[in-house]
């Protein structure tokens, strides 16, 4: 204790003063003040205790070509314990229990870089698990500084170990959150991208390459690189909507077609917003793309169909009305003519006009396929027995230099359809694909029996799942761009010279495969040629049967009496007075209630109703039924009417019923009328 009272310490050193003969005659005592140095001494114990690390030192020393000898040292083993409370076994020093208490997998590795660092004389840090007295497992990172002594031999090494468990959990949680997000993004076709609008550098998600169709690593990172991979028609667009986000702080959202490096375009959806500096600077826009292209691709398609049906629609209208004026023509024409002399002047006249009627009847029937309004008689068919039928029709279509090739499936199905229709589809096929085959060629009709499952068609954005029979017809010919095949089923469409292509082949297979309930898918490449597939409904009744009964030559003219059902005044006076001049008697009405009551008024047998079969109010149908409710006996010939309704008319009129295709003429009409007159009665 000092006089003030303060303790210090004190070291004393004792030596003994000798004489010359060697006795010990008094000794020097020296005192020395050390409560400075024990201060430090205390000073670095709390240092070490209360840093949040763990220290080492190591004396390393080459043991052979293989080994290193590590004399590793706590400077505060006390503080090394606390910090990292690890199981010491019986008989264990912490250093020992240091190194055990490692995770296996990474005990080995921190040798290896411990071993490989001090070999290479370099300093070095690592991160590896310990497992603690409790189970619990500790991450640490460690900081080696290397100090060489003598090159190749020794080495002294200072290390820090911090623990680093809390980081190391946050990034895998972060890493794991970072998975489920690319995983949804994969999953959601969405890509990620930021642009930095200082530097001009682009970053983007491996999804944003995966949609961009860029192979990962090979894209230039920059906005430029990337602006040079939209569609050129869409940049502009591209650019006003990336100008009017940064100049409103909005964000955007933009439609746009990108060109993969491999060629292939993409419909992308772009959205993006854009952060600003505390200037007001905008410094970055960040954003997403979703391919949208399959969507496009439907909407297209809707469009389309939308189209078609659009054109249908008015290209029924038109026929409708004028195949009315047509059937007048015709009859009127013909009573003119009836009325001639053989030797008139007139009569060339009166022929030109039926000719000329009858070729523009010709085309009207052509549209009102189209328009999927056309009677169509459908009997449940064999596809590949009206192929074989035809051969004697399509062989002097084709030249000598196309060779027509058949692969039909032995056992493809039954299919519901108008005979004579589906010949006209195979007939316009080939006449297509022989066109497209000036220099010769071959031409391939194959049938098949297939599965539509939901699978959809690559053309059809419904299909309805069953069995279906295809029959495709393939050539080698000049083949289709894009452009063609977008408006192949349009009536009037067509690429062949004045003259030369009506336009309407392909609109009225459309809209004959239409009305069968089918679909036609087109396969076309420039210069390789081109598939049309047709898909047919397979059904499982039985063939209908196929023999007609003989027709007899049959006189024209007749006794009975006749009810003449139509709403065309034009059409329903022809229809009349073609009778009356051929013996009948004709009763006229212009609607099925009228001609109910005429029928109800009238005392004698009405041997036959000719009824147009779409009236207003009361169909053909309807009339029918109810007058045989009164007149079980009065045979009907219904007469198409070819209004907008008539698409249904397979549900409206039953199969196999007496029909008469307008416009007809005055020996169509008498030779049906005694057809059905002089048919047995079922
Ligand atoms: P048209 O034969 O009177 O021109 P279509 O409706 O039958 O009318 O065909 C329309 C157009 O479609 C044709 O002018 C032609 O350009 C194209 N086309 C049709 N079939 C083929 C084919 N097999 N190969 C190449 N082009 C075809
Ligand atoms: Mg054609």
């Amino acid at each position: 204790l000092r006089k003030d009272g303060k303790p210090i310490a004190v070291l004393i050193a004792i030596s003994p003063i000798k004489s010359s003969g060697g006795e010990i005659v008094g000794a020097i005592s020296i005192l020395k003040d050390i409560s400075e140095k024990q201060q430090h001494e205390q000073e670095r114990r709390y240092v070490l205790s209360g840093a949040r690390c763990l220290l080492w030192y190591a004396d390393i020393r080459e043991a052979n070509e293989a080994h290193l000898w590590w004399y590793l040292n706590f400077p505060d083993e006390e503080a090394a314990r606390r910090f990292l409370p690890l199981e010491i076994h019986a008989g264990e020093t912490f250093t020992h229990a240091w190194y055990r208490s490692r995770l296996p997998d990474d005990r080995k590795s921190s040798d290896v870089t411990g071993h490989g660092s001090v070999r290479d004389n370099k300093s070095y840090e690592q991160e590896f698990r310990c497992v603690c007295a409790d189970g619990s497992i500790r991450w640490l990172h460690e900081d080696v500084h290397l100090e060489i002594i003598e090159p190749g031999k020794r080495w002294l090494a200072v290390g820090v170990c911090t623990d680093v468990t809390a980081r190391v959990h946050s990034e895998e949680a972060l890493r794991e959150s970072e998975r489920r997000l690319r995983a949804a993004l994969h999953a959601g076709n969405m890509g990620v991208w930021e642009w930095d609008i200082r530097t001009n550098a682009v970053s983007r998600s491996e999804e944003t390459e995966r949609l961009l169709g860029l192979i990962p690593g090979t894209f230039e990172a920059t906005y430029d690189a990337y602006d040079r991979m939209v569609h050129p028609e869409d940049r502009e667009a591209q650019h006003a909507a990336l100008a009017y986000s940064i100049a409103s702080g909005r964000p955007y959202q933009h439609e746009m077609r990108i060109v993969a490096p491999d060629g292939g375009i993409r419909w992308l959806q772009d959205t993006g917003g854009v952060v600003y500096d505390d200037h007001g600077q905008a410094v970055r826009m960040l954003g997403t793309v979703t391919d949208i292209t399959e969507r496009k691709r439907l909407e297209q398609q809707f469009l389309q169909s939308q189209k078609m049906e659009g054109i249908g629609r008015l290209a029924g209208g038109i026929a409708h009305d004028f195949n009315n004026l047509l059937s007048v023509i015709l009859g009127y024409a013909e009573m003119v003519q009836m009325e001639l002399n053989e030797d008139s002047d007139l009569l060339p006249n009166v022929q030109n006009i039926q000719s000329a009627a009858t070729r523009a009847a010709k085309l009207t029937a052509q549209l009102l396929a189209f328009a999927r309004k056309q009677v169509s008689e459908a009997r449940v068919i064999r596809l590949n027995d009206l192929i074989v039928g035809m051969n004697s029709i399509l062989k002097p279509l084709i030249r000598e230099d196309i060779a027509l090739i058949a692969k039909l499936a032995p056992d493809a199905g039954r299919v519901k359809a108008d005979p004579a229709q589906m010949e006209q589809v195979i007939v316009n096929l080939i006449v297509n694909a022989r066109d497209a085959m000036p220099h010769g060629g071959k031409i391939l009709i194959e049938t098949a029996n297939v599965t539509l499952a939901d699978h959809p068609l690559r053309e059809q954005t419904t299909v309805v799942p069953g069995e279906y029979l295809l029959m495709a017809i393939s050539d080698t010919g000049v083949g289709m761009t894009t452009k063609i095949k977008d408006r192949l089923f349009e009536p009037f469409f067509t690429t062949k010279g004045v003259g030369k292509g009506t336009g309407l082949g392909l609109a009225t297979v459309y809209g004959i495969v239409k009305q069968s309930g089918g679909y036609i898918l087109v396969y076309s490449e420039p210069g390789i040629g081109t598939t049309m597939k047709i898909y047919l409904p397979q059904v499982a009744e039985a063939e209908s049967d196929r023999h007609e009964a003989p027709r007899a030559q049959i006189d024209l003219r007749g006794s009975e009496t006749v009810l003449v059902v139509e709403d065309e005044p034009l059409v329903r006076e022809l229809t009349a007075i073609t009778l009356r001049r051929n013996g009948y008697t004709v009763m006229e009405a212009e609607n099925g209630v009228l001609a109910l009551a005429a029928a109800a008024g009238y005392p004698r047998d009405i041997h036959l109703l000719v009824t147009d079969a779409i009236m207003p109010e009361m169909g053909g149908k309807k009339l029918a039924d109810a007058l045989s409710e009164v007149r079980p006996g009065t045979r009907v010939l219904y007469v198409s009417g070819y209004t907008e309704e008539v698409t249904s008319i397979q549900g409206i009129l039953p199969v196999g019923v007496a029909f008469l295709q307008k416009p007809f003429s005055a020996n169509g009409l008498l030779k049906k009328v005694r057809e059905v007159l002089d048919a047995k009665q079922a």
